[in-house]
């Protein structure tokens, strides 16, 4: 273990934006796992089982109250893990355990062990469910002991919390008044704990690497969300700067008022990434100015057979209601890859994420899409939408011209505006080819930056190549740019990178005139632009795309604008 020097700078990846400085805490530790060997007398089986049924139920309980009280993702995630515990199949597996004479606790592992191999078999995002098997593995072993509720610990006043990783229902039951901060070793930029902690707006940083297990419970740290670094023995004074600055950032974010433009009034729609009625709702109550992104394949996940047309219109409709008089971008499905959907996703895939996902799914069920397009228009035409509130449809995952007019032509035949998502690098570099048959594009910088770098947008270990910061992956979205000025065609952002207000600015100067993010990231996106002119961001572009790789960039972006 490295010896901690005066000022000792750890990075991570930024995620959430926002500067704390507090005692490190770090998770509570999980309950040591039993081992084989103990048997349970056969009468008292019964009375071992019941145990374990108390201690699953009352963590389910828990479980359910924080979802209630939480709101969005942060609820649906709380909401599904306490639906895990209650799982009929687990239950069932456990009480076979404890039924051939182990204690209640080692049935609970040799269980959940099995759960846990069929998931990772299956892969995706099936694989990805292991993390929530362990906890509640973990928590219900706890409970059983009497022993602490692993995960968050209780603490007074002001903390940063440490962890290896943190399951998402560690994240959604964070309170952030005692949790200013997070800092993970491991987890990607796109995790559900980035999600969720962009939700609650905490400064975040995931994937700092094993290097974060030199600090202390105990120990001060100054964190700053934006740079995703982590200062050790900072400076006190210098530290608390740092964060009064912070503070009058995060007033100036507070004041601020839509709509989306810079300092001198060149306009840049600001718009929420929604999944549901819900999230649209929640969306209308911020400064979103539409929807620029509305994930239709996030409403089907549990869904074992296609929804009828009526049924996907009424879906669609309520995240109309929530935007009656502005514009709406819904995606049609983009299922595969990490998002399966039951009807709609082929199986067993060697390589999902290069295999038949997005609109390729409809190559070989062209009415699959059809059907979509249908309850759109349906769903359009019983909210009477207007002109003022425009109704656009884009397809995910378009990479050749033909997909593109395919796709146009199937919308244009419903009075429905084509566009499509540039997320594969080929669709930028053939922008001239596809812009000609749409309406608009909007960029997905997160699977147009896994596919550029070639790094899987999951992996915790290439989360310095996922960064949207990446030139090359900014050199593609100036090229099509710079198409899209030529086509009259609209260029909007709807990855992850449109939440970032530094880096917002810099695709501003490119050209990009919609950037659509989790709500909660539209009014510091919005100060931030309003702070800056149109010249200085198309500066800060220049010097984005000429660094030499993802944190030479920021660093180049922090010469031309101050936060
Ligand atoms: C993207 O790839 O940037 C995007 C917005 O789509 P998703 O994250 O749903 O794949
Ligand atoms: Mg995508």
């Amino acid at each position: 273990m490295t010896e901690v020097t005066h000022d000792t700078v750890l990075k991570g990846t930024a995620v959430v934006p926002g500067v704390a400085y507090a005692e490190a805490v770090w998770i509570r530790p999980r309950p040591q796992l039993p081992r084989a060997g103990a048997v349970v007398p056969e009468a008292e089986r019964e009375a071992e089982y019941q145990r374990f049924v108390e201690a699953a139920d009352a963590v389910a309980d828990r479980l359910s109250t924080r979802s209630e009280a939480a709101e969005g993702p942060a609820s649906e995630v709380l909401a599904a893990t306490a639906g895990m515990v209650r799982d009929r199949g687990w239950r069932k597996a456990v009480k076979k355990g404890i039924t051939g004479g182990h204690p209640a606790d080692y049935a609970i592992v040799t269980a959940t062990t099995k759960f846990i191999t069929q998931f990772e078999a299956a892969g995706g995002v099936m694989a990805e469910r292991v993390t929530d098997l362990r906890d509640i593995r973990d928590r219900v072993i706890a409970e059983l002991r009497g022993e602490d509720e692993p995960g968050l610990p209780q603490v007074e006043g002001e903390v940063v919390l440490f962890a290896d990783d943190l399951s998402p229902a560690d994240t959604a039951a964070l309170d952030t008044k005692h949790f200013t901060a997070l800092v993970t070793e491991l987890g990607g930029p796109t995790s559900h704990t980035a999600i969720i902690a962009r939700q609650l707006n905490v400064p975040c940083i995931v994937a700092a690497g094993k290097k974060i297990h030199q600090i202390q419970s105990g120990q001060p740290v100054l964190v700053d969300g934006a740079l995703g670094t982590i200062t050790l023995n900072a400076d006190p004074e210098v530290a608390k700067t740092a964060v009064s600055e912070h503070k009058l950032v995060a007033a100036r974010v507070a004041q601020w008022r839509g709509p989306g433009r810079t300092k001198d009034g060149h306009l840049v729609q600001l718009l929420a990434n929604v999944q549901d009625g819900n999230g649209a709702r929640v969306a209308h109550n911020t400064q979103a100015e539409g929807i620029g992104l509305f994930r239709t394949e996030l409403c089907f996940l549990n869904a074992t057979t296609e929804p009828t047309v009526e049924e996907q219109a009424a879906v669609y409709r309520k995240v109309f209601e929530a935007f009656p008089n502005s514009k709406v971008v819904v995606r049609s499905l983009d299922a595969g890859s990490d998002k399966p959907v039951a009807f709609a996703t082929l199986a067993d895939e060697e390589n999902p994420a290069l295999g038949v996902r997005g609109l390729r799914v409809a190559r070989a069920n062209e009415e699959l899409l059809t059907r979509q397009l249908d309850a759109v228009a349906l769903a359009v035409k019983q909210s009477n939408r207007g002109e003022s509130a425009p109704t656009w449809v884009m397809a995910p995952m378009v990479a050749t011209a033909r997909e593109a007019q395919w796709f146009a032509s199937l919308c244009g035949e419903r009075g429905l505006i084509a566009g499509a998502m540039i997320e594969v690098p080929a669709a930028a570099l053939m922008a001239d080819k596809i812009m000609p048959h749409l309406k608009f594009v909007s960029i997905g910088t997160n699977d147009l930056t896994q596919y550029t770098m070639a790094a899987d947008r999951m992996s915790p270990q290439l989360a310095y190549l996922t960064d949207p910061w990446q030139p090359a992956v900014l050199r593609l979205i100036e090229h099509t740019c710079k198409e899209g000025k030529r086509f009259d065609t609209a260029v909007g952002v709807c990855g992850e990178a449109a939440a970032d207000p530094l880096l917002a600015c810099v695709l501003t100067g490119l050209g990009v005139n919609s950037l659509s993010s989790a709500s909660t990231a539209i009014a510091g996106v919005g100060a931030q632009l309003a702070a800056v002119d149109l010249e200085t961001c198309k500066k800060a572009a220049a010097a984005a795309l000429n660094a030499e790789g993802a944190t030479e960039a920021r660093a180049a972006v922090r010469e031309v604008i101050q936060p």
